[in-house]
Order: structure tokens, then sequence, then C-alpha cells
């Protein structure tokens, strides 16, 4: 990725954003330390820092309207403040014992974090890491053992791994049915509302919600 946005930066104002949060926001991946888990979008916290950041790169890219950027920085923040508050009220809607989110691939442990829900994903960080049957086992004996109704599917990757443990908690006699889709990597389309950040990160809260509470 850096490379490829290296090479943008020579035709097109390109900025990391990233690069200004507060590091102690950060998380690890939780199967290797070295690698920083890049799914920052789900804390919105941080996001709102990424606000920030967003901000300071047009006022210096376009000094004359800098005015005018610190106003929406203002406004939408605010929006983003009330996205946090419907988020982790809606989220009490599910009772504890079921707050667990099982999904495709490793990218809402900043989510899980932020709202207290515990998260399994059966692919790890990347979307092209290969799965094993181990870890499709071993997520099926998690959710027969802790009788999890629903997993979800995203939007950005392959149904197969999710119907594969499907398939194997049937097999065990307990049943899971697919929760909905969620959108991890990618927004919606343009000109939906889930082709927006908050428009996307609300339809990942109801749909969660109403398939686990
Ligand atoms: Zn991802």
């Amino acid at each position: 990725m850096l490379e490829i946005f290296e090479k943008m930066n020579e035709t097109k104002p390109t900025y990391a954003i990233a690069e200004g949060i507060d590091p102690s926001f950060l998380r690890d991946d939780m199967a290797d330390a070295t690698i920083i888990d890049p799914h920052i979008w789900f804390n919105i916290d941080i996001w709102q820092d990424a606000l920030h950041e967003i901000t300071v790169g047009l006022s210096e890219y376009d000094s004359e309207n800098k005015e005018l950027y610190e106003e929406n920085e203002k406004k939408y923040f605010a929006e983003l403040t009330e996205l946090k508050e419907y988020a982790a009220s809606k989220i009490q809607e599910v009772p504890e014992e079921s707050r667990v989110l099982v999904t495709a691939h490793d990218a809402f442990n900043y989510f899980g974090a932020a709202y207290n829900m515990e998260v399994m994903g059966l692919q790890g960080l990347s979307t092209d890491a290969e799965y094993g049957l181990g870890d499709v086992q071993e997520l099926v004996n998690v959710l027969v053992e802790r009788e999890i109704g629903a997993v979800f599917v995203e939007s950005s990757i392959s149904e197969k791994s999710i119907n594969a443990v499907i398939e194997g908690s049937k097999d065990k006699g307990h049943e899971v049915v697919i929760g909905g889709e969620l959108f991890s990597d990618a927004m919606g389309e343009e000109g939906t509302e889930e082709g927006t950040y908050i428009g996307m990160y609300r339809h990942n809260v109801d749909t969660i919600v109403e398939a686990l509470k």
C-alpha cells in the first residue's frame, strides 16, 4: 500500500492520515505483535483524529479555504460524536453473553474493543490469508460451546470460509445463520447511504444488533 501511495503522490498530493494518530490508540495484530492492525476506522475516536489530519492536509494544500475546512471539521466531528453515542447505546440491546462477533477476517478488533464485544475472525488480518481446516474447526467449537447463533459475512471477501463454519456447526447439531453483511475494508456504493462513513458504520451496528439481540 505504502508504495502505491508514494507513487500516487508524484501526480496527486497524497497524505498519510494515520501518521498523525496517537500511537496509544493503535492495536497490534493478535497473532503477530510486529504488525499493526490497520482497521483504524472502526474506532470513532481514532477516526476523529484522522478527521483532524484530513483538515490539516486540505488546509495546507488549499490554504485560501482553510476556514471552511475548519468549520466543516467541527460539524463533522459533532456528527461522529453522535454516531459514537448511537453505536454505544444500540449495542446495549444485545445481552452481554451474546456480544460475540464472528466474521471472516479480523477487521473488527477496534470495533470490538470500543464496545466491549469479543471478536473472532477466521482468516486473520488480511483478506487474502489462507485459512486452514484447523481454524474452521476451532471456530465451530466456540460457536457450539457458547451457543452463538449468527456469524457475519463481509462485503469485500467471499462467503466461502464463513460457509465452511456454518456447515461445520450444522454437523454438530448447532444451527448458525448468516447475520448479515458487514462493510469491513470497503464502504457501500457511491450515492447510497452505506457509501458514506457514517452510513456504513450505522449499517454495521444495526446489522450486528439485529442478529445478536
Ligand atoms: Zn481488512
